[in-house]
């Protein structure tokens, strides 16, 4: 164990993946009474070790999970926790949150030190009501229903049965036939559980409209910007966000479709046009193995800041904190996460030499970076950033890194790398746009028809959709967002990409100016955690918290810009 345990409340080797150990010391806190200010800063440190000791059993059993799934004993072990541990630890962690913010003391607490901390748990205690716990566990529960359901989805396809993600190969394949058979089996295999897909959600929207109700909102969506602790911007400012985006991003959307049309030599761009390489290129292949993997990612580093190489070679730890190799029984994707009592990071993937593979490792990086410039932080609450945050961290190093990429392209196949990561920005931003507006629709008008709602998306794509020719396709197109998981299990969570995008974008334009003054600004503002609000963490960071049309309108130009210099 390391020196950064601050209290001996919690001793340094308790096993806090069972409920029956850690208890009684969530009992005492419960119970401990404060007389000073002091005792309630000693009651909240106390309480972060704690959490923080529950929170990395947790990870812990995630990774083990994750590293071997055919591992029985480690999945049960998991799930155990999820099961047992967690919704008890929620719900005393409410009661203790409660304790705090009604104490007598809490107003002599340092604004600056626990203004956000207070400000959030205020929020979470106002809108909590006791008939809506029930209709929670419903929600969750039709979110299951709808995984549940996507995840059975196979379909037989070039002699085998193959599920939706491995059916995404086949998009890539430079014969058209291909691609537009693959798409249609896929397309045709949804459109088999539509209805039941549109019951659930008729029963989801039925039944958060009810919750924001009782919580005495008119409707979900004030409701949900109140959960999503969004003090700093308004519904207004997405929707001025979604003008934007239709002014100054779709013009460059619809030129690239007309550009990939030509490429492709086609008569109109099909829904399976998409995502094949339109030159006819093969994939890159950026690295061969793990090693390899990490050691150009090291040199990436040292080259775009000499800190953050050093931050990243840190992690080189004999694989405590990277596991990156592509071996048999790991979990499919990437993802980064903490060990909180030790504060120590940790980055998972699957590296199969795949450009998306070098594209998760920096992105991973940055989210690691974030961790360790901000663990010096006693509060476990201030160790983990709000996510239109969160993504600036990871996704600038995504745009930073372009100068670098030759340490796994040669100067063509940067060109090219450099491009499609600029495609994929351009065209991320309509379809968070399409999400959230049409999430707003829905719950301002949370007694509509199938039908309403069909034709307010078709609506959408209309304005976001950008140049594909749906012919023929009507019911597919109808019901395209149905493949979309966040409305259903996660609503209203999705606007935060655009957001952190936005500062991203202005994190890469500040670097092209003054690479020493971005690096200072970038980990200054993820030194800051979770302990300021949003607009003061960009501004830390050198960013405007500005989503604006004349904000968007600047950074696309730009990003125009580049996509002609990376022709
Ligand atoms: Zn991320």
């Amino acid at each position: 164990m390391t020196t950064m345990i601050i209290t001996d409340f919690v001793p340094a080797d308790i096993d806090a993946s069972s409920w029956e150990t850690v208890e009684p010391y969530f009992q005492q806190l419960l119970e401990r009474e404060f007389s000073c200010v002091g005792c309630l800063e000693q009651f909240l440190l106390d309480r972060s070790e704690l959490d923080a000791a529950v929170s990395e059993s947790g990870s812990n059993l995630y990774i083990a999970m994750t590293c071997d799934t055919e591992d029985e004993d480690a999945k049960n072990a998991f799930l155990s926790f999820v099961e047992h541990v967690e919704p008890a630890w929620k719900k005393i962690g409410f009661e203790l949150n409660k304790k705090v913010v009604q104490s007598p003391q809490v107003g002599d607490l340092d604004p600056q030190r626990y203004g956000v901390l207070l400000r959030d748990w205020k929020a979470d205690i106002e809108l909590f009501r006791e008939e809506n716990v029930p209709l929670q566990t419903e929600d969750t529960k039709l979110g299951q229903e709808y995984a549940e359901l996507c995840g059975a989805m196979m379909v037989n396809f070039d002699g085998e049965e193959r599920t939706m993600p491995q059916m995404g190969v086949y998009q890539q394949d430079q014969d058209r036939s291909v691609r537009e058979a693959s798409w249609r089996a896929v397309a045709e295999r949804r459109l088999q559980d539509r209805d039941q897909l549109d019951g659930i959600f008729d029963q989801m929207v039925t039944n958060r409209h009810q919750v924001a109700k009782n919580a005495d909102f008119e409707e979900y969506r004030g409701y949900m910007f109140a959960v999503k602790h969004r003090f700093d911007y308004s519904p207004e400012d997405c929707i001025a966000f979604h003008d934007a985006i239709d002014a100054t991003c779709m013009p460059i959307v619809r030129k690239l479709a007309m550009e990939r049309q030509e490429s492709l030599g086609v008569d109109t761009l099909r829904p399976w046009d998409l995502a094949v390489d339109p030159h006819g290129h093969p994939p890159l292949k950026p690295f061969e193995t793990a090693d390899e993997l990490i050691e150009k990612t090291s040199k990436l580093f040292h080259r775009m800041d000499t800190s953050l190489g050093e931050m990243f070679d840190s992690m080189q730890d004999g694989g405590f904190s990277l596991d990156l190799a592509s071996r048999k029984g790991k979990a499919p994707g990437g993802y980064q996460a903490s060990r909180d009592r030790q504060r120590k990071p940790f980055i998972f993937m699957n590296a199969a030499g795949l450009p998306r593979d070098l594209d998760t490792m920096v992105h991973e990086a940055g989210h690691a970076f974030h961790y360790m410039l901000c663990r010096h932080d006693d509060l476990l609450w201030h160790r983990s950033a709000p996510l239109e945050f969160a993504e600036v961290a990871s996704m600038s190093m995504e745009s930073l890194a372009y100068p670098f990429l030759d340490e796994f392209y040669s100067p063509e196949e940067t060109r090219r790398a450099i491009r499609k990561h600029l495609e994929g920005i351009v065209s991320v931003l309509p379809w968070v746009a399409t999400i959230d507006a049409f999430q707003h629709w829905i719950y301002l008008n949370p007694d509509h028809s199938r039908q309403e709602r069909t034709t307010h998306w078709l609506a959408l794509e209309e304005r976001f959709g950008g140049g594909v020719d749906w012919s023929g396709l009507d019911a597919e197109h109808e019901a395209m967002w149905h493949r979309q998981l966040h409305p259903f299990e996660v609503p209203f969570y999705y606007i935060e990409y655009g957001i952190a995008q936005l500062g991203a974008l202005q994190m890469w334009l500040q670097y092209r100016n003054d690479p020493q003054a971005a690096m200072a600004a970038y980990k200054e503002g993820l030194s800051l955690g979770a302990s300021k609000p949003l607009p003061k963490l960009f501004e830390t960071a050198g960013l405007k918290f500005d989503f604006s049309a004349e904000m968007v309108g600047t950074l696309m130009k730009i990003v125009e810009e580049e996509l002609d210099h990376n022709a």
